[in-house]
Parts: C-alpha cells; sequence; structure tokens
C-alpha cells in the first residue's frame, strides 16, 4: 500500500489486541467488561451498528446486552431502561444507539447515563472534564483519530490543524483533543467564509462536515496530512465515475453490491498533495469501534477499581 495511506483497519487491529491484553488481565481478577446497547426502534443502519459493536465485544472477551425497545417506546421508558443500567453493577459501558426517534429527547437520554459508564463520552460531565484537560470517557471519533496519530508518529505539537464540522459528536471533541496536544486550532462550520482559504493553512486537516467530497485539492496544503471522517454511501454510477476515474476495483465493488463508500474528502483529487491521508472506507471508520471497547474497558477498570 502507498506508504501515505494511513491504514485505519491496521490501528484499529493493534487497539483491539491490546484491549483483549487487557480484558484478560481483568479476567483474572474475575472482572469480564460488558457494555450494553440500546438500540430504540428498527433503524437498519443502528441495528447494523449495534450488531456490529457486540460482535467486537464477543471477539474480544467482553461481555454484552442488547437492549431494543419499540420506536414508539415513550421517554419514560427509555429513561427507565438507562436507570436500570446505571444501577447495574455488572453493566460498565451504556451505549445509547443514535439518532433515537424524533419524538424522543436525546440530550435528556444522554444526561441520564451515569458519567462513569457514558462510553460514547457525550455526557456534561464528560465533554466538560475533556474541556478542562482531565481524564475522561473521550468520543470514540476523535480519540480514534487521535490514537492514529500518535502511533503513526505525526507531530501535532505547535502545528495548525484545521477541523471542518462542529458537531458534539466529531467536530468540537476533536478540536480539543487537537488543542490539548498543543496544535493551533481552527474550527470551520457551515457559515465559515472562505472555507478553502482557512483549511489551506492546515498541516493537519480534518473533514467532518458530512458533505461528499466538499474537500478539494483547491483546499489542501501541499504536505498536509488529511483526515476524512465523512462517510457516504454512492449509488449513483456517474458520481462514482466522476470521484474515482479509472479505478476498476471499485468500479467492480460498485456494479457487485450496487453502491460504494466515499467521504468528506475527494481523495483521489487530494491524494497527490497530501503526506498522509485516510482512506474510505479503512480509515476513519474502523477506530471508532476499537476505541468504544478501549473506553469500556477503561471505564470497568476505573470503576471496579482495578
Ligand atoms: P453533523 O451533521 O452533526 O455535523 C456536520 C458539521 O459540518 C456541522 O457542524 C456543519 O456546520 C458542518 N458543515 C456542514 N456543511 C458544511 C460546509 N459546506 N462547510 C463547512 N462546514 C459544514 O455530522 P457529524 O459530525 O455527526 O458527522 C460528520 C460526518 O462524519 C458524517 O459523514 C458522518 O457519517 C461521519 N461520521 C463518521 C464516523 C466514523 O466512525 N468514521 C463517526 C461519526 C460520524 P453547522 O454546525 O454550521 O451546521
Amino acid at each position: 500500500m502507498d506508504d501515505r495511506i494511513l491504514d485505519g483497519k491496521k490501528v484499529a487491529a493493534a487497539i483491539r489486541g491490546e484491549v483483549a491484553g487487557r480484558v484478560a488481565e481483568l479476567g483474572k481478577r474475575g472482572v469480564v467488561p460488558r457494555l450494553d446497547a440500546v438500540l430504540v426502534g428498527d433503524d437498519p443502519a443502528s441495528r447494523v451498528y449495534v450488531g456490529s459493536k457486540a460482535r467486537t465485544c464477543a471477539k474480544l472477551g467482553m461481555a454484552s446486552e442488547t437492549h431494543h425497545l419499540s420506536g414508539d417506546a415513550p421517554q419514560e421508558e427509555v429513561e427507565a431502561l438507562v436507570d436500570r443500567l446505571n444501577a447495574d453493577p455488572e453493566v460498565d459501558g451504556i451505549l445509547v444507539q443514535l439518532p433515537l426517534p424524533d419524538h424522543l429527547d436525546t440530550h435528556a437520554v444522554l444526561d441520564r447515563i451515569d458519567p462513569a459508564k457514558d462510553v460514547d463520552g457525550f455526557h456534561p460531565v464528560n465533554t466538560g472534564l475533556l474541556q478542562q484537560g482531565r481524564p475522561a470517557l473521550v468520543p470514540c471519533t476523535p480519540a480514534g483519530i487521535m490514537e492514529m496519530l500518535r502511533r503513526e508518529g505525526i507531530p501535532i505539537e505547535g502545528r495548525r490543524a484545521v477541523v471542518v464540522g462542529r458537531s458534539d459528536i466529531v467536530g468540537k471533541p476533536m478540536a480539543m483533543l487537537l488543542l490539548h496536544a498543543h496544535a493551533t486550532v481552527t474550527l470551520c462550520h457551515s457559515r465559515t467564509r472562505d472555507l478553502a482559504g482557512v483549511t489551506r493553512e492546515a498541516d493537519i486537516l480534518v473533514a467532518a462536515a458530512g458533505r461528499l467530497a466538499i474537500i478539494g485539492p483547491e483546499h489542501v496544503k501541499e504536505g498536509a496530512v488529511v483526515i476524512d471522517v465523512g462517510i457516504h454511501r454512492i449509488t449513483d454510477r456517474s458520481e462514482v465515475e466522476r470521484l474515482f476515474p479509472g479505478d476498476a476495483a471499485r468500479m467492480e465493488r460498485f456494479e457487485s453490491k450496487g453502491s460504494v463508500l466515499a467521504g468528506d474528502v475527494d481523495f483521489v483529487r487530494v491524494a497527490p498533495l497530501a503526506s498522509r491521508i485516510t482512506p474510505v472506507p479503512g480509515g476513519v471508520g474502523p477506530l471508532t469501534i476499537a476505541m468504544l471497547m478501549a473506553n469500556t474497558v477503561r471505564a470497568a477498570a476505573a470503576r471496579r477499581g482495578h
């Protein structure tokens, strides 16, 4: 593989290996870390995500249980389930699969999770601790990106980092982690003027806008490290041909599956400029679940005094 490509699968495998080692260690002391997922409704993508998290738990020797509520479950029922999981001493991590159905108050549900079991790192207590640079359960996607930068030896201190996207799940915690690692950070969003002018300043550019191929060569300084968080399923053949001209392997995948994945970065046109770049798929995606496992083990060890 081109050694400029940042291989998320490889980094995720290394993280999972370390987590499995830690699980084995805890097992000797009678602790089996357990992650419980709350799934409300029948969103197919959510079912897939929850299923794959449960399978990863099993592979690493961890316990997990999925609590499936109907799509019209009232707020009180979801909150009562969270209360029950908070009180259960065997449960180390609670994951509420998002998005919740529209009738539910997502903040109220997430705020109810015991911060010590908040392995997604979305609770205001963990968000506040992160802002202050104190040890906390950190949202998995940005935490995974930091792990990848660290393990790949990419220097952060003193460098200009630009994050495109300011969500609570990715953009804001990403900016905070880069700031704590002593980057000079700029956070962009949909009202940013002259986005390309700002992103061209970046030594490290993180694209998390949720817009297909929004980052083109005009947005990237030569030699920049480019991290693509976006995940988009392309089902339109002409779009695949436009974004991946001459990429026979991708077209073959499209023919057999009817879709391919792509990111927020126009990979084909940006890659020649970048010193390092994550692909989609196989870049940031695999890191997220690996970090969820790492957070669960960390929560188990901390809460159970190991
Ligand atoms: P959100 O939709 O919550 O946030 C998107 C952010 O991007 C917003 O802050 C928005 O600005 C900003 N934005 C939108 N359009 C533009 C634009 N044209 N120029 C600049 N900024 C823009 O998305 P998420 O943070 O949840 O996710 C972002 C992407 O990452 C999605 O594609 C998602 O699928 C993917 N994702 C991938 C994960 C993984 O494991 N790889 C995990 C989580 C997400 P404003 O605030 O002004 O609206």
